[in-house]
Order: C-alpha cells, then structure tokens, then sequence
C-alpha cells in the first residue's frame, strides 16, 4: 500500500481484517495525508485544516470504528448560521418525517424572503422527486449553476442558501460544480434521511484519529513504515513487479495499491504505461481546488458556541478549537475558507487581517481580544474539482495492470472529493483485491435508507408519471 491517506489507510485495515498480509509505505513521518495534524514550529499541534464529516458519511463512520475512533467523533445536531449583520439563525431537525424535518427551521430563516424561502423549497421537493438525481435536465452534466437558474433562484437564495452548504461541501464555485453532485449533496445530507446533515467534528487533533491503525494492519504480520517515500514503480511483462524507494532499495509484493494524490500518480509510474493507458493519462484533466485554513489564537475567550457557518463573508466557518477539544473557553478558532482562488496570492498578513475585520461583525468579543499568534495554511490542491463532466476522467479501482490497484478520493466512487470518498476508494480497491482473489465480500457500506416520506416520494419520481 503506498500512501498513508484515508484511502490507504481503510484500504490496508480492510485488507488486514479480511487476513491481508498488508505493508504500507507512508512519504511523511505521519499518517492521514491531507486530513492530518502535526506540529508547528511553535509547539502548537494543528489540524491541517479543520475537517466536517456529515451522518450520511456511512463508510468514514465504519472506518473510525473499526480503527477504535469512533468515539473520538462528536455528533451536533443544532447548526448555527450568523451574517455579517450580526443575525443569527438555527438549523435543527423537528419530529416531522424527512424530508420535511428540517422544514420548520428553514420557514424562520432569516436571510431570505418568503419567495426565495417558497422558491428553495420547491427546488428541494424536486430533489427529493428525483432521489438526488438531475432529472428534468439534457443529463449532458449541466452546471449546479444552471440547475438553480433553471429552478428560479435568485442571487440572494444562491448567495444565502445553496451556495452556504455547497461550496464547503463540495470546495468549488456554483458554476464549477456538476449538478450531479449538487443534488446528491442535498439528498443524502438533507432530505433523505433524518440523520444525514448531523455534523461530526472530531474531540481531537486529526492524527489521533489513526492511532488504531497499526495494531490493525500488525494484528495479520503486517507493518506500517513512515518516512517512505516512493521513487516509482518498476513494471515489466504488463505487470508491476517491483517498488523502488527512494533509498535506492526495492520493496516487492504480490499486489500493490497507489493510494497517492491523483497527480502524484503519474511520477510514479513508468512513462509508457502513465502516456498510453487512457485510465492514467485522463489524471491530467482533473483540475483541482484551493482551500484556506486560518488559525487564530486569542488572549481571552472569544466565542461560546462550538462552530459558526458565517454568510456574506470570505470566511465560511468558525470553529471553537478549544471548545471542540473540551477544553474551557474559546480562544483557539479555526476558519476555513473553501474554493479560496481569490486569497491564493495574499500574503499571509492580508488574510488574516480580512479574516479579524470579518470576526469583529461574526464575534463581537474579538473587537477588544488581543491576537496572540495567528498561522495561514493554503492548500492549492485541497481536492479534485468536481466540475461537469469530471466523472469521466476518474479511474476505477482495477487497472490495466492485473496486479496494480488505485485507492485515492479521486477514483471512481461515486462521491466528491471527501473523507468519505476516500475511504469509498479505499474500501472498493480492497474488494476489487478480494475478489480477484477468490474470496469477494462486501467492504462498502451502503447509504443511510430514504426515511419517512421521502421513501416514498422518491419512489413515485421514478415513476415515467408527471405528478403523484
Ligand atoms: C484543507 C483541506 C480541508 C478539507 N476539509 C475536508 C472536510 O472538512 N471534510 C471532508 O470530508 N474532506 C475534507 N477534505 C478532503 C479530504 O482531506 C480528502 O478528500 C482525503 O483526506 C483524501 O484522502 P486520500 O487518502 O485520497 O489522499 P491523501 O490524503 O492525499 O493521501 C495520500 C497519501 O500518499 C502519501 N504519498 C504521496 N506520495 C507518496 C510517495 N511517493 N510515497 C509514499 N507516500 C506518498 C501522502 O503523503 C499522503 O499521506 C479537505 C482537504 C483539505 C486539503
């Protein structure tokens, strides 16, 4: 297994409980890949970037307990939305039956009038008719954009509302995002089920989330080895036959898993097999996404809710760092800021000077708070771009290769670029192997069911009937 990402890792725990014999070569001196902490220069130990999991995240689930996490993960039900007038706004489920269980809520937002209000809601029963899935467009991977459109939003309801829960959950511009995951979003996180839109923030720094890891992959004789960085692979005769490490030295196996970022792939492969086998060479036209993470510490508690989705402003979330590590107070906040292209050529000072004007209307109690240290992370890279049309340039798991398997957020899962996704690609690659190996048995774990009435809207959808 090359790579120590989500996708690596679920691939090699699956593997090892199904009796895998399973080496993992990790480049970093830490696991998690791009959801890992590590230590700052100044002690600090920080998260990459804060990282939300959702209760339709039925895999990430499955994989935190099998590693013995899953209590690390704090599930909260009530999620809260502030604009830069200072309005705020609460988003918890009632008794009613999904998909009308968030409804009583949404008819006290406040940052909408009553037509967008009316509005959104008859896009979202559309939803719900068509079980997430685009089905009054051309189906020729029409923008979210120009679904909206076509379902009479306005600016504001874009702005206010799709854009709110899209562009985080997804890390791209309206324009930019495939209305295939749009939906899909919406369906399984809002309205499907009265569990999926619970927000799961873990009790600890990301790393200890992987602690169990390795007794896992050890329990089968297995090993995991940090500060292994991969050179390439050798292939010969259409098969892989060897890795060869960075040290000059070769690794060998029997099968062999690339659980490395979608570009990091085609360095690592012989030039040949990465030009000539379409699977590889589409890689190229993945476009990726930035992400901008910001860590604020102040001299005095600042904020006294556990996290804040913040409207009209650059910064997107708010997170109390030290209240979601249970610890008195809030002087420890994390902002994340998705789809960041503007802030990419900002120095380090201009954001966070954005970022403490914004906090002066979002958190009153930072007007007269001192900043103690502030640290900028940008990740160009964050994930894939989940633009129309990018489906077809994702691989399968399986490979040309009969004994070369993929694992990565960016193989064909299904999902977008997420923890999620990850361990989708890395739970499929293991029952690609199993079965290739004789012994198929199901890893992934299937959806939350369509609760309540939404089971049986969904169901009349479907129908080739206009109305039900
Ligand atoms: C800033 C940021 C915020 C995010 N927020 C969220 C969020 O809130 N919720 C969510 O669900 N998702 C979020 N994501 C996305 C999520 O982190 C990723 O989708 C997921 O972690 C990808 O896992 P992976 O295993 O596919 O890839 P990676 O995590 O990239 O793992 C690949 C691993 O391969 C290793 N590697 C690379 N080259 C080599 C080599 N030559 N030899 C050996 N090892 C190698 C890398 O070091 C890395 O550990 C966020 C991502 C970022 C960057």
């Amino acid at each position: 297994m090359i790579g120590g990402g989500l996708a690596g890792l679920s691939s090699a725990v699956a593997l090892a409980d199904a009796g895998f014999r399973v080496r993992l070569l990790e480049r970093r001196p830490f696991l998690g890949g791009r959801a890992a902490s590590y230590d700052l220069p100044g002690g600090e130990h920080v998260d990459n970037c804060q990282h939300v999991t959702l209760g339709c995240c039925t895999n990430l689930d499955d994989f935190y307990r099998r590693v013995g996490a899953g209590h690390k993960i704090a599930y909260h039900d009530r999620l809260l939305f502030v604009d830069s007038a200072g309005r705020r706004a609460v988003l918890q489920a009632s008794p009613l039956p999904p998909p009308f269980h968030l409804a009583p809520a949404f008819a006290l937002y406040p940052f909408l009038t009553w037509a967008e209000r009316r509005a959104i809601g008859q896009a979202l029963m559309t939803i719900v008719r068509g079980h997430g899935k685009d089905t009054d467009g051309d189906g020729a991977g029409a923008s979210m954009l120009d679904w909206l459109r076509r379902h009479g939003q306005t600016r504001a309801s874009m702005d206010r509302f799709w854009k709110v829960v899209l562009v985080s959950a997804l890390n791209e511009d309206l324009a930019r995002v495939d209305a295939r995951y749009g939906l899909d979003v919406f369906w399984k996180a809002f309205l499907s089920n009265r569990a999926g839109y619970r927000l799961g923030l873990p009790r600890t720094p990301l790393g200890e989330l992987y602690d169990g890891c390795g007794a896992a992959i050890e329990r089968r004789g297995g090993e995991v080895v940090l500060r292994a960085p991969v050179r390439g692979l050798r292939v010969s005769e259409g098969r892989v036959v060897a890795v060869e490490m960075d040290t000059g030295r070769d690794e060998t196996a029997d099968i062999y898993v690339l659980a490395v970022p979608h570009d990091a792939v085609l360095n690592l492969l012989p030039a040949p097999v990465a030009q000539q086998e379409s699977a590889f060479a589409n890689l190229r036209r993945l476009r990726v996404s930035p992400i901008t993470g910001v860590h604020l510490w102040f001299d005095r508690d600042v904020m006294s809710e556990p996290f804040l989705t913040a409207l009209d402003t650059s910064t997107q979330w708010i997170f109390n760092k030290s209240c979601l590590y249970g610890q008195p107070g809030g002087r420890y906040l994390q902002l994340v800021i998705s789809a960041s292209y503007e802030l990419m050529p900002w120095s380090r000072q201009e954001i966070i000077d954005l970022c403490r004007a914004e906090l002066r209307a979002l958190l009153p109690a930072t007007r007269e708070a001192q900043l103690v240290k502030a640290t900028v992370v940008k990740e160009a890279a964050a994930t894939f771009s989940p633009e129309p049309g990018s489906d077809r340039w994702r691989p399968s798991q399986r490979t040309s290769l009969p004994n070369l398997y993929l694992a990565g957020d960016w193989t064909k899962t299904g999902w977008p670029a997420t923890m999620e996704g990850a361990v989708r690609g890395g739970y499929l690659a293991a029952e690609a192997i199993l079965s290739a190996s004789g012994a198929p048995r199901q890893v992934v774990r299937p959806d939350l069911p369509a609760e309540g009435l939404s089971r049986w809207l969904a169901r009349c959808g479907r129908r080739p009937v206009p109305r039900c």
